[in-house]
């Protein structure tokens, strides 16, 4: 979260409230958005997930009374908007009000069309001396980061669901201080300078301004004799085993989010999420297209043209699928509900194409009865063609 973030975003629409919303307008208009808009219900959907994710940011803020102070200072100040530029991707994680990097882009990063100098000095003159640009986190212990990772499933397996243990080497909280960074025995202490805030108040000009507190780095707390195992941070690097739960119908190139299955926090923040990129092997046989599986049936000439009864697998048992006499080739037969199983518990279909092979060798008996065939068959209909032929050449 960073002061651009701030300025730019207008949390109170994305909840749906009014400025003057009670903290308790404000919970209910999150949790309706969340319950609306959460992965678990939107499957695949970005823009719910977005949306998600939004109401969080939205809510992390105005949830927290100091938070919510700050930013309505902000916006006032500087009017929603007045900062625009182009869109750089999303806040970093951890709260940080004022982060004069993140505000006036690294070099050449973005337009600068926020009113020239005059801003700018006055940011520089706020952080003159500053630790900007660092980890530091405004309030409580800094969010841990998102993880990612990448994982192939069988075919069958995506298209039913299935759960497999997932082994990620990353950073885990410390077992032996339990993420407070504190050596066993000790207790981290609240911060005498921010007194447990960890944010400190500065004045300037007729503006006072928050910024994260040095002495604890914005956790609110200091570590005074460190965990021999983690040096402080409350992190140590680990293996970690989960079992992740694929639904039903899972596409490849598809992005499941576990929320706070990320890195932990730093001493106790709250965890990142895990990003799980999903891989669906081919299958040898089926293909699939959203929710319905594809299925290429090579047929005789004399099957398309006589009809039959064509016996094909699904991936759960195999129909039986009537070939009409005079089918032609290419034609896609549907066998209803033989497809990828939504969420809702409706099926797609099994969409089986007919290929009319024509075959390479015939045996002497068979080109004599294919012969007898084509003296009886009236020729193909390409007078059309043959039209154009006589008048180009
Ligand atoms: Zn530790
Ligand atoms: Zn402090």
């Amino acid at each position: 979260m960073s002061s651009k973030d701030w300025i730019e975003k207008d949390f109170y629409a994305v909840l749906g409230v009014d400025k003057a919303a009670s903290a308790d307008d404000v919970k209910k208009a999150y949790r309706k958005v969340a319950r609306e808009s959460h992965p678990d219900h939107n499957p695949g959907d970005p823009k719910a997930e977005e949306r998600f994710k939004a109401a969080s940011e939205a809510y992390n803020v105005l949830s927290d009374s100091g938070r919510r102070r700050e930013y309505d200072e902000m916006r006032s100040l500087f009017g929603s908007g007045a900062f625009r530029r182009n869109a750089r991707g999303g806040g970093q994680p951890g709260g940080m009000p004022f982060d004069v990097s993140d505000m006036f882009g690294g070099p050449g990063g973005g337009d600068r069309r926020f009113g020239g100098a005059g801003f700018q000095d006055l940011f520089s003159s706020i952080f003159s001396g500053g630790q900007a640009g660092g980890q530091a986190a405004a309030r409580g212990p800094a969010r841990g980061r998102d993880v990612e990772t990448e994982v192939a499933l069988d075919f069958g397996d995506a298209v039913r669901g299935v759960t497999l243990p997932l082994t990620l080497r990353a950073p885990g909280v410390c077992d032996t201080c339990h993420g407070n960074g504190a050596k066993p025995g000790t207790q981290p202490r609240t911060c005498p300078v921010c007194h447990g805030a960890g944010v400190t108040t500065r004045d300037q000009g007729s503006f006072s301004f928050s910024e994260p507190c040095r002495n604890c780095q914005g956790v609110g707390t200091v570590v005074e004799e460190k965990c021999p195992e983690c040096h402080g941070s409350g992190g140590v690097t680990k293996t970690r085993t989960m079992n992740v739960r694929f639904p039903a119908g899972v596409a490849d190139g598809q992005r499941i989010r576990l929320a706070g299955r990320g890195e932990p926090g730093e001493r106790g923040g709250p965890a990142g999420d895990l990003f799980v990129h999903v891989k669906v092997r081919p299958d040898e046989l089926f293909g699939r297209t959203g929710d319905d599986l594809t299925l290429s049936v090579p047929v005789t000439f004399a099957e398309a043209v006589l009809g039959t009864d064509l016996r094909v697998p699904t991936l759960d048992g195999a129909v039986t699928l009537r070939v009409p006499p005079g089918t032609p080739s290419g034609r896609v037969l549907r066998a209803r509900g033989k497809g990828v199983v939504r969420r809702d518990g409706q099926a797609g279909d099994l969409l089986v194409t007919l290929d009319v092979v024509v075959p390479a060798r015939l045996s002497d008996e068979a080109r004599t009865a294919l012969e007898s065939f084509a003296e009886q068959t009236p020729p193909a209909a390409r007078e059309h063609l043959d039209a154009r032929v006589r008048r180009v050449s």
